[in-house]
């Protein structure tokens, strides 16, 4: 899941984004408005944060624009305290909710894990072999059993999963991994297939690397229903 990040405040951008990445989001921030235009005219996102005071474009036409392209990206928009005119000008223009400033970061990422499920209908529950995963809750389950993640390795996984019996390569993994601006080396990509490849040993499903080009998440078990 990636969410887009517009806001000017540094402070303000930086909480939100540290505690979204710890969540297994990826977060691309933006500091004004013409460059959340941009970010959203050319990349997918699964999520828009919003702030309505940006420089450069208003968040409102950011908002106005992204609706004029048809898209039913789930946005949500930060207003200040007194904002009552910007609240409703904002829901008005397609916002899906807003949040008062100053907010606890749990309900912003409440607020953002609901968002993201009700979604665009990209969110879902995916099933491999025995192996189970909620996108929008990111819970991994293994027959049912719930196993134990980190975020990084989630993100990892949904990378996978979605491209079941495809070739992955590290550069995709790097980027699904990174936001904008923060580095995951090649090697860390190893490190967090290795332990991934432990975590999921009871699953059913295999990640063969390829070598030189990436890796690829197998179902064996389907493999061989398919031919017997
Ligand atoms: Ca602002």
């Amino acid at each position: 899941m990636r969410i887009l990040l517009a806001e000017d405040d540094p402070v303000i951008a930086d909480g939100i984004g540290r505690a979204l990445r710890k969540g297994g989001y990826a977060v691309d921030h933006v500091a004004d408005g013409a460059e959340a235009d941009t970010a959203l005219a050319s990349q997918p996102y699964d999520l828009l944060i919003l702030d309505l005071g940006l420089p450069r474009l208003p968040g409102i036409e950011v908002l106005k624009r992204l609706r004029g392209r048809k898209s039913a990206l789930p946005v949500l928009i930060l207003t200040a305290q007194d904002g009552v005119d910007d609240r409703v000008r904002g829901l008005d223009a397609g916002a899906d909710d807003y949040l008062t400033k100053p907010f606890a970061l749990p309900e912003l990422e409440a607020r953002a894990r609901a968002l993201t499920r009700r979604g665009t209908g990209q969110a879902r529950c995916i099933e491999v072999g025995r192996l189970s995963y909620d996108q929008a809750d990111k819970v991994v389950k293994i027959s049912g059993q719930v196993v134990d993640l980190s975020a990084r390795e989630i993100g990892l996984l949904e990378v996978f999963l979605l491209r079941v019996g495809r070739l992955v390569s590290k550069d995709q993994l790097v980027d699904h991994l990174c936001g904008w601006g923060e580095e995951v080396s090649s090697n860390a990509i190893e490190v967090y297939v290795h332990r991934l490849r432990k975590k999921l040993e009871d699953s059913g499903v295999r990640i063969v690397t390829v070598r030189g080009l990436g890796y690829c998440l197998e179902n064996p078990d389907a493999a061989a229903a398919a031919k017997g």
